[in-house]
């Protein structure tokens, strides 16, 4: 089972709770972890261990044969997202941070003069804790292909069998959130009561319908304020809660008899029942 664990908006405590399911299902199924928020991973710091076994992410850069160029032009105007510019009578000059990748030019190339070259947009990297694989994705500095290393961070992790598959996405509802939550049998949409946590999760909820990913709310923080939100589990404002994230370690491994370390036990075994 693949569970997509979401909510639009950002700083939730979407990760922690991802983290404390993840190692609560570990006690009952292999599990392995996804953290595909490539722009700012952060799992591998809530369970206090470190990045590792880092894999290039490289994407495809059109390199020019000089000798072969005719300076015909067809690669420039086939290119979708402007990264060829071309001066009458001279060979066409690549702005290699627009370009996606897409390979187009050197089909579109009549005289072989587009050879394939790379760059590396990012990494992914792969480490263990609680029994769980723990796979993340990062994306290098100016790069604008996130979802090259969601994609990435997805078959490193599902390369291998498991009974459960924990999907952490970015905060929002953009491309690389959708590229993650792809696959996803359901989905987890983790909120918060405030008035930016309402409207992010009816964001969010519309692209989980689009998606047609059945999905249900966790309320984090609930006791934060009196606004009420249908949802399938709350957790309430724990001083606990901080402490825990403070030092790197899930509540449910440093008090796993705490009534919310409970709460997420019980959800999590209902998740796979
Ligand atoms: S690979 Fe695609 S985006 Fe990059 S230069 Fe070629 S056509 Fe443009
Ligand atoms: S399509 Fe080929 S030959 Fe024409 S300008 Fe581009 S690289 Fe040169």
């Amino acid at each position: 089972m693949i569970i997509g664990v979401t909510g639009g908006k950002g700083g939730t405590g979407k990760t922690v709770l991802a983290v404390n399911l993840a190692v609560a299902l570990a006690g009952k199924a292999s599990v392995a972890y996804l953290d595909c928020d490539a722009d700012c991973p952060s799992a591998h710091i809530i369970v206090g261990a470190e990045l590792q076994n880092k894999q290039g992410v490289y994407s495809f850069l059109p390199e020019f044969i000089e000798e072969k160029c005719t300076h015909c032009g067809k690669c420039t105007s086939v290119c979708q997202f402007n990264a060829l510019y071309q001066l009458k009578g001279e060979a066409p000059t690549l702005v290699e941070s627009l370009c996606s990748g897409c390979g187009a030019c050197m089909l579109a190339c009549p005289f072989g003069a587009i050879k394939e070259s790379r760059k590396t947009i990012g990494w992914t990297h792969a480490y263990e804790k609680y029994g769980i694989d723990f796979f993340s994705g990062e994306l290098r500095p100016g790069e604008p292909l996130s979802e090259k290393i969601v994609d990435a961070v997805k078959e490193r992790g599902l390369a291998k069998e498991y009974d459960i598959v924990v999907v952490d996405t970015a905060a929002g509802a953009h491309c690389q959130v959708v590229c993650a939550l792809e696959g996803c049998d359901k989905a987890l949409a983790v909120t918060e009561p405030t008035q930016f946590g309402m409207h992010d999760l009816e964001v969010i909820s519309e692209v989980l319908n689009k998606l047609g990913i059945p999905f249900e709310t966790i309320v984090n923080r609930s006791t934060i304020s009196d606004k009420k939100i249908e949802s399938s589990l709350e957790i309430p404002y724990d001083k606990k809660m901080i402490e825990c994230y403070v030092e790197g370690v899930p509540i449910i491994e440093k008090y796993p008899k705490h009534p919310i370390s409970k709460k997420i036990a019980e959800f999590a075994e209902r998740l796979i029942k």
